[in-house]
């Protein structure tokens, strides 16, 4: 079926960097595919200057460039201010006919050509998140294609209230079922892998709650620094921008009750479950989190200024670049597993993986002994690495244990993480992609620690950039 994509935002940077590299993965993987391309900015373009953004952002993310140039000649690009309701129609419009096989303004082809097929529309905002709020607004004024499908960056919302109120304003547009909120973490291989880790191997399956399982640790640690982002980051910090979002997606993944069949229903009944089930750890936000930012130091053989000096950063904002958050699934499942969430950035070790550690046997028999006798899964996020850690004999003292490492390169992923999500939204199918519910819940267990930290209940810490995270902090493998 022939889709037809319709990129608000099409000069900005998701769009050149992560959008169309995702769909060039795609095209490299499926070279077939029957995809048309319209660009709309509030920036001047010509069909063929974007044509020239489309090869070459699809070639780097993988497309052959004969598919890129044939995309390429198929697109069209409409400047437009996009909360105009009379130009968003007329985009809109354009590209629902273009969908049927007609081409938009600018077009080289104006009539159906043998083989175009009635597709579906995906309308995608590459938009800052108060623009796309003002469009919605927009859409409602505007009669909407049939079966359109909306799909909206991160973050939905700036909380759980605005997230519910954006969820209720996009309700007015389209089904939930035609809303898909990305977070390409849901199309990390390694993330996906959990799925088949967890439900087809009877060894974890058995093991996989309380009862075994002593805590888990899902960390996200980043050697880059501010990198130029200031104008996004400083506003953000890594509760918002990592844990709010991609690791409690990871941790519904890694905490979810078995799906009967992997179904967009029965995979996202199962993880908006678990959400609704997670609250901080002893109840209190300031038991549960720790916040930190980086003061000057060296990463590698790279120098980097304090945070607060970086260029467009405001330290007044008091943004953090180290958070740490821990809760609990309040379920039969889980109840008093802590479940420690982390992402920092400016970190001399880059930690990114999911860590399981087993509970110790109940009875260790005497005159065995040995400094850490705990067993882990280490479920690597990036690189794609899978580790088992468990207690063997030692090498000169049989009797004092150490630990054996099993470990495992994971098969390399066909797609980018965007791909792999962008693949499931082309298709019309948001299993890889938020439901709304979700994305309330998401910002209910972090609202309570944004508000203890706004009002200084938790310290604002400082670690030098290159440093590995605090030991106080307690990481898994520190
Ligand atoms: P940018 O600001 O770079 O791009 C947004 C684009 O939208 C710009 O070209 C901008 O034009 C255009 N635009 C703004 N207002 C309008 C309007 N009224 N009508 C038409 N076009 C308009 O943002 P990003 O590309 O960085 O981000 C887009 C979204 O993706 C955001 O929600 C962000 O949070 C999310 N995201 C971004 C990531 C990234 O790495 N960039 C990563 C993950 C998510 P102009 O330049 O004239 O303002």
């Amino acid at each position: 079926m022939t889709c037809t994509l319709v990129i608000l935002g099409a000069s900005g940077d998701l769009t050149k960097r992560l959008l169309l590299p995702g769909i060039g993965s795609l095209l490299e993987r499926e070279p077939e595919r029957e995809l048309r391309i319209v660009g709309s900015d509030r920036a001047e373009m010509s069909d063929d200057q974007f044509g020239d953004l489309l090869v070459s952002s699809l070639t780097a993310g993988g497309a052959p460039e004969a598919v890129a140039r044939r995309i390429a000649d198929d697109a069209a690009y409409v400047c437009a201010d996009a909360t105009s309701a009379e130009e968003v129609r007329q985009v809109l419009e354009g590209a629902a006919r273009c969908s049927l096989g007609f081409r938009t303004g600018g077009a080289r082809r104006t009539q159906p050509q043998p083989g175009d097929g009635v597709g579906h529309l995906v309308l995608y905002f590459a938009l800052p998140p108060a623009v796309t709020e003002k469009v919605c607004r927009t859409l409602q004024e505007v009669d909407v294609p049939e079966g359109l499908q909306l799909a909206m960056e991160k973050p939905f919302g700036r909380d759980e209230e605005s997230a519910r109120a954006l969820n209720e304003l996009v309700a007015t547009l389209v089904p939930e079922q035609q809303v898909h909120r990305v977070d390409h973490f849901l199309g990390k291989s390694t993330v996906l892998d959990l799925i088949a880790l967890r439900f087809s191997n009877r060894l974890f399956q058995a093991v996989w709650s309380a009862e075994h399982i002593e805590s888990i640790e899902i960390a996200y640690d980043e050697s880059l620094a501010l990198e130029s982002r200031a104008g996004y980051y400083d506003h953000a910090g890594a509760l918002r921008d990592m844990i709010q979002s991609h690791l409690l997606q990871v941790m519904a993944l890694v905490t979810m009750e078995p799906p009967a069949r992997i179904t967009d229903r029965d995979l996202r009944d199962a993880t908006a479950a678990v959400l609704r089930a997670t609250r901080l750890w002893q109840q209190s936000p300031v038991a549960a989190s720790k916040r930190a930012r980086y003061t000057a130091g060296q990463v590698g053989d790279r120098a980097v200024p304090a945070y607060v000096d970086e260029d467009g950063v405001d330290p007044g904002r008091e943004t953090e670049t180290l958070a740490q958050v821990t809760v609990e699934v309040a379920n039969p499942r889980w109840a008093g597993v802590p479940i420690t969430l982390r992402s920092g950035k400016a970190l001399g070790e880059t930690h990114k993986h999911v860590v399981i550690t087993f509970a110790d046997v109940r009875h260790l028999p005497e005159g065995l002994s040995g400094a850490d006798t705990k067993d882990r899964l280490v479920i690597g996020l990036s690189p794609d690495v899978m580790e088992l850690r468990i207690t063997t004999n030692g090498t000169s003292d049989p009797f004092a244990l150490e630990q054996s490492v099993f470990s495992t390169t994971l098969r390399e992923a066909e797609l980018e993480a965007y791909g792999e999500v962008l693949a499931g939204i082309l298709d019309a199918n948001p299993m890889l992609t938020v439901r709304g519910d979700a994305a309330e819940e998401c910002w209910r267990i972090c609202d309570e620690v944004l508000a203890a930290w706004a009002g200084d209940e938790v310290p604002m810490e400082e670690y030098p950039a290159g440093s590995p995270v605090p030991r106080s902090w307690g990481a898994a493998l520190n």
